[in-house]
């Protein structure tokens, strides 16, 4: 791997991508969060009327746009920041990100971007499948009632109408799809550290894991220069 990349995989809520977001700034990273391209597959097929049942029915991923530009995901050169975040779009991605062709599509186009740029990358498969070499593998979690309460804040904070109870229910049926499906599921890597955030403050989160990255990476590199005889 020519770059450098941190692995951040989780349930829904557990505070993932705020912490990538964070730690990716202050290591001046691409921030990569691979379920924005899940849910703008999912908003695709919705508005498109395919039968998101059908994993056949994704053939316009071929001819389907998707680009990160200072972390916001363009859709065909649509910034669809708002639309992913739909009840209609998150009861719905599990079932598209459920599909193997699907999968093969975006994680052949995330690893691409890992080969191209240093990335902080958050998803349910990243340590295991996209990124299996990564510096560092973080699997962090939190309780479904922190989980929910979290995401009903975001909610609210993004102007979206929420219900905290409807969400808890909506994570607990995501979740079971996420590490139930046969392809890929939602697993921690042997490798990875485990951090339940429950308890935590995300910032404080952020920190550590920028301060265990920043020591793993320099020691890869400073064993990288012994091995090169520097
Ligand atoms: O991270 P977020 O909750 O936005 O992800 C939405 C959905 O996308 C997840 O519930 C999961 O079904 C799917 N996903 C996935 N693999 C990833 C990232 C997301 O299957 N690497």
């Amino acid at each position: 791997m020519k770059h450098h990349a941190l692995a951040i995989d989780g349930p829904a809520g557990a505070g993932k991508s705020t912490v990538a977001k964070l730690v990716a700034k202050k290591l001046n990273y691409t921030y990569i969060d691979t379920g924005a391209m899940y849910r703008a597959t999912t908003l695709k097929a919705l508005r498109s009327g395919i039968d998101i049942e059908d994993p056949e029915a994704f053939g316009f991923l071929d001819s389907t746009k998707m680009e990160f530009k200072k972390g916001i995901l363009f859709l065909d050169g649509e910034d669809i920041t708002m639309p992913i975040r739909s009840n209609e779009v998150s009861n719905n991605v599990s079932v598209v990100a459920s599909h193997i062709p699907v999968r093969n599509k975006l994680v052949a186009l995330q690893q691409q971007i890992a080969e191209s740029s240093n990335v902080v990358m958050d998803g349910r498969d990243i340590g295991t499948v996209v990124l299996p070499d990564a510096d560092l593998k973080i699997f962090m979690t939190a309780s479904v009632e922190e989980r929910a309460r979290r995401r009903h804040e975001e909610n609210l904070s993004l102007g979206i109408p929420s219900s905290y109870d409807k969400l808890k229910s909506e994570i607990e049926r995501r979740d079971k799809i996420d590490s139930s499906r046969s392809y890929n599921p939602l697993r921690q890597a042997e490798d990875a550290i485990y951090l339940d955030t429950s308890d935590h403050d995300i910032n404080a989160v952020a920190d550590m894991i920028y301060n265990m990255f920043t020591v793993v990476t320099t020691k890869r590199s400073k064993d990288n220069g012994k091995q090169n005889g520097q």
